[in-house]
């Protein structure tokens, strides 16, 4: 059958080198590769960005004003694309109004559903609706969670004002909002709140009206507000679900969250909850697990009639497409904040495989992160629908099974950052297996399983951890050891480790791929330390101060202020930025890129690979931090790059060369191997082997093979995800697992005979 190509001439993006490429259109590219090869160059910042800046160009340019800007990718010409969709790994994120059914759109025809064929009969969708006022919940308006102050917790009642007495940051001595309590005259600021005569309490925390409060030198009236009344508006009015995590920490202290007395959780309005379709309410409905909310449509299908049953039909797709994909146990309940990445991209693709359109480019990043090698088997059926659809398929992977789906294999190699970023292997799978490539030999080669496991020195216990799915649960994690833990996605192992344990043990350290450094202005450099240190050296060899070696201070470019880019903002469009015209992306004001050491200024070292920056600086302190970022497979990173570019694969594997040095530590992390190559991943067992022998202690959650079956100790959950899920199957060395009856020893057995 004849296929056109999108036909890729001269890419260049970050460490791409010239690549000429071909993809063949209406079938499925997996794109491979050892971590900073330049994959996403490739799809993402190439491919992908020129069909998506092609497609902002078909609009007019007033409409185009509104639109992010997008530069030309770096590469000579691009021909026959389709329109691109990007299925990523970023977090749904939203608020609390923000649920899996919400975001798939399948709450609209769940609500159609009620509005056609509920009984008592009540109207309009609407009226299903708990972002709609006419839907809502008049108590909680629509969040299904009311939230209190609890005064035992705000207030010192053993304390003055003066003294403190109320604990949020916010009324702090001195500030603003204390001052006009205490200028109010109304009440005495050095007697202690348990003194308060019940008058006093009342005014405190319902009082209202003007008061003149001096402030700053001089004197402004100002309206009173109890103190009840105004931790109420200023906060609890807000949703929690949109606050920064540092707001929503602090406001968790001081209150107390519960279900909503009215609706009881179920966010909708007295008259929408007494709706059924089938002897069930809505809320019943969304409360449901997918596997069953199936089930259940099933059997719906067979008593609902006229209207309600082509609603029914659909429904009953979207959700069976949530249960092939792996999400089994989501309810359509669940709010979005709560997703994690893998299940906020499957998430997204469930939104398109209901789609009608064709011809489209859908492209996916690592979409087998977070599952488990049994439901990787049903991933693929949904790559191949969609291709079958008549769409070219893109996907970025490690997986040896999503792999093996591809028509048509991309390497990209041969190693990393400069000594990556050419097509080193385009082919068939079948001819990959005996390609001269990295990807190549680990195909062929799958790890031995690990016989000799290591002798725990002790244990950790977690008790009777019941949180989400998890049946009370008790259960040993070995110390000294390399510990596993396995299961299906949904069975509780992020429960389990990320909540339970490290509740448990809060000082087990969590290595988790959440972005490093929030400020734009952090690289690797400052992260690991070593920019003091470089400082330093570039301060003594020129005999000025180290101060002027940083970006953040008086040596910074003036124009751009030390950020090398210039940002302008759109309002309320994402902004976009352009290269600082004057330092051209050095950063550093001309004066102090006249300072060099050893030949290099400052801006040449920040321009330096890890790898490089090794061979350049002879400074014992700086060659051990150095080593260690080479040591955990980062040793293409520059010195200079900001964190914010790096992935979380990248995010993870930079703090665990910060922690390298310690020993007698926990640490926990959550599937490493994310953006890994298998190559890589050979690397990160070494680098955990090495930890642990330095006598550390470490816990992974890990659907990656090799991985499992390089363990001392494996904590195996399941039976299934969800509801079916929650209990610990099995527990041994990965020898013992083998013998086992579950979906992650028979994944390890045929993994073996293959
Ligand atoms: P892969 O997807 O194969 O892991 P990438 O395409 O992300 O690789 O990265 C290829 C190289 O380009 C790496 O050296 C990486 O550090 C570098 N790189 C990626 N994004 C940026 C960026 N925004 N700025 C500078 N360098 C980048
Ligand atoms: P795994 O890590 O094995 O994929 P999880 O621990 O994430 O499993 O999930 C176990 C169960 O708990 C699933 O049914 C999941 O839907 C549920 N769950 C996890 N986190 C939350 C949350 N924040 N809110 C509600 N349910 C949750
Ligand atoms: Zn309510
Ligand atoms: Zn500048």
């Amino acid at each position: 059958m004849l296929t056109d190509h999108i036909e890729i001439v001269g890419a260049r993006e970050n460490n791409l080198k010239d690549v000429t490429v071909r993809i063949p259109k209406g079938r499925i590219t997996v794109f491979t590769g050892v971590s900073g090869s330049g994959k996403s160059s490739l799809v993402f910042d190439t491919v992908a960005a020129e069909a998506q800046r092609q497609l902002n160009e078909t609009f007019t340019a007033f409409a185009r004003n509104f639109l992010p800007s997008y530069g030309h990718p770096d590469v000579d010409s691009i021909a026959n694309l389709s329109a691109a969709i990007v299925v990523d790994q970023k977090r749904l994120g939203g608020s609390s109004r923000s649920t899996v059914g919400t975001i798939t759109d399948i709450n609209p025809l769940v609500r159609l559903l009620f509005s056609r064929v509920g009984a008592p009969h009540v109207g309009y969708s609407n009226a299903f609706s708990f972002n709609d006022p006419q839907g809502m919940c008049p108590e909680c308006e629509g969040l299904g969670r009311v939230t209190t102050l609890d005064l035992d917790k705000l207030l010192d009642r053993s304390k003055s004002l003066n003294e403190g007495a109320i604990l949020h940051s916010d009324f702090a001595v001195g500030g603003w909002y204390l001052s006009t309590y205490l200028m109010s005259g109304w009440f005495d600021g050095d007697k202690a709140l348990s003194d308060y005569t019940d008058q006093e309490w009342e005014v405190f925390l319902h009082g209202t009206g003007k008061v003149p409060v001096e402030w700053q030198g001089g004197k402004i009236n100002t309206t009173y507000e109890g103190l009840v009344d105004k931790f109420t508006r200023l906060y609890i009015k807000k949703d929690i679900g949109a606050m920064s995590d540092r707001n929503r920490e602090s406001l968790l202290r001081f209150v107390t969250a519960g279900t909503c007395p009215l609706c009881k959780g179920g966010r909708l309005s007295p008259a929408a909850l007494s709706v059924e379709v089938g002897g069930y309410h809505i809320t019943d409905l969304l409360a449901m697990e997918a596997t069953e909310l199936l089930a259940t449509l099933l059997e719906l299908a067979t008593t609902v009639e006229g209207a309600g049953r082509p609603i029914v039909e659909s429904l009953t797709d979207r959700i069976r497409n949530l249960v092939t994909i792996g999400l089994g146990y989501i309810r359509l309940d669940r709010e979005t904040t709560s997703l994690s990445g893998g299940e906020s991209q499957r998430i997204k693709m469930v939104r398109h495989l209901s789609s009608s359109l064709t011809d489209m480019m859908y492209v996916f990043d690592e979409p087998s992160i977070g599952l488990h090698a049994h439901d990787v088997q049903r991933l693929n059926e949904l790559l191949v629908k969609l291709r079958d659809k008549g769409n070219t398929v893109l996907v970025v992977e490690h997986d040896r099974d999503v792999i093996a789906v591809a028509d048509h294999v991309i390497d990209m190699g041969p190693k990393a950052g400069a000594h990556g970023g050419e097509v080193v292997f385009a082919g068939s799978f079948d001819d990959l297996a005996s390609a001269p490539t990295l990807t190549g030999r680990f195909i062929r080669h799958a790890l031995p399983l690990k016989t000799q496991a290591r002798t725990p020195t002790g244990a950790l216990t977690i008790r009777g951890a019941t949180l989400n799915n998890l049946r009370n649960v008790t259960v040993d994690i070995p110390t000294g050891v390399l510990t596993v833990v396995t299961g299906v996605a949904g069975s509780g192992k992020s429960t389990l480790v990320n909540e339970v344990f490290l509740g448990q043990f809060p000082d087990a350290i969590n290595i988790d791929q959440s972005a490093v450094g929030a400020s734009i202005r952090s690289n690797p450099a400052t992260y690991t330390g070593l920019m003091d240190d470089i400082r330093r050296l570039f301060a003594k060899a020129n005999g000025v101060n180290a101060g002027l070696f940083s970006f953040n201070s008086k040596g910074a470019c003036a124009n751009c202020q030390g950020l090398g880019v210039i940002y302008t903002d759109l309002g309320f469009m994402d902004g976009f930025k352009s290269p600082c015209e004057i330092c051209r992306g050095r950063r550093f004001s001309e004066e102090v890129l006249e300072y060099h050491l050893r030949g290099k200024s400052i801006a040449d070292v920040l321009e330096l690979t890890a790898a490089e920056a090794a061979e350049f600086f002879t400074e014992r302190k700086l060659r051990t931090i150095l080593s260690a970022v080479n040591d955990v497979g980062l040793d293409y990173l520059r010195l200079g790059q900001p964190l914010s570019t790096l992935s979380g694969g990248e995010c993870q594997r930079i703090k665990l060369a910060t922690e390298l040095h310690k020993t007698g530590t926990v640490y926990v992390m959550d599937e490493p191997t994310t953006g890994l190559h298998m190559s890589d991943i050979q690397h990160l067992l070494e680098i955990v082997d090495r930890l642990v022998n330095q006598g550390n202690s470490v816990v992974v959650i890990e659907h990656n093979l090799d991985v499992i079956k390089n363990a001392d100790w494996i904590v195996d959950l399941g039976p299934e995800g969800g509801t079916k899920g929650g209990e610990v199957l099995f527990t041994g060395p990965p020898a013992e697992l083998v013998k086992a009856d579950t979906h992650t020893a028979s994944a390890v057995r045929r993994d073996l005979e293959a």
